[in-house]
């Protein structure tokens, strides 16, 4: 079992270059590729040049919407952002070093940190197909996702379910059966053919 600290070392250090979503001054979303540069119990670090749109946009904001895919492993995260100036600046450049490239020599200057400091986040790995895995987690103060779909105490074990569930993840060694939440793909399809009426989806 993964936990958050697994999560952020994947979107880091394996997967790193990102796509974050802001709301433009028109009220659109807008998206850019940004890389997440590093990690620790406090959240994850990007930067961006204080003449970027995307830079007002941060502080007007301070929330963000991220996706990131690397093979069939994905993360995805949603939360508040707050501006730490130049500290860790130093830090993300000696870690980052093709940094000292694209702004050489006191060009940093130009820069600013950014932390992600709560939010939400999701974990998808379909490296196996046939066995889906996913997971949720939680930087600072956020809470994790909960919700999904869940079966109760209605159900009568007759397994109509499962014979719709396309990851084969309803355990109906139990009454009530139980859906594994680590691989269920959310798809609805078990709802409508129990004749109990024992799912939900909770929110
Ligand atoms: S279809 Fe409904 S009643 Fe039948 S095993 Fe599944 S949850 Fe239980
Ligand atoms: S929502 Fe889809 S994947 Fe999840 S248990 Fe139901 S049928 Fe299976």
């Amino acid at each position: 079992m993964l936990n958050t600290q697994d999560y952020l070392k994947i979107l880091v250090e394996d997967i790193h270059s990102t796509v974050v979503a802001t709301i433009d001054r028109y009220g659109h979303p807008v998206t850019r590729c940004i890389d997440m540069m590093l990690y620790d119990d406090n959240g994850v670090y990007f930067l961006t040049a204080k003449g970027k749109e995307f830079y007002t946009q941060l502080m007007e904001q301070r929330y963000i919407s991220l996706s990131a895919i690397s093979g069939k492993r994905c993360i995805s995260l949603a939360g508040s952002v707050e501006n730490i100036g130049r500290e860790k600046l130093d830090e993300i450049f000696l870690k980052n070093a093709y940094m000292q490239d694209i702004y050489p020599g006191n060009t940093r200057s130009a820069l600013e940190v950014f932390r992600i400091c709560a939010a939400q986040g999701n974990f998808f790995d379909i490296s196996d197909p046939g066995h889906v895995t996913r997971g949720t987690f939680a930087i600072g103060k956020a809470s994790p996702e909960t919700g999904g779909y869940k079966i109760s105490g209605r159900c009568n074990g007759c397994g109509k379910c499962l014979s719709v569930c396309p990851q084969n993840c309803i355990d109906l060694s139990r009454t009530p059966a139980v859906i594994d939440q680590n691989r269920c793909l959310h798809c609805g399809n078990c709802v409508p053919v129990c004749p109990a009426g024992a799912i939900a989806k909770e929110m």
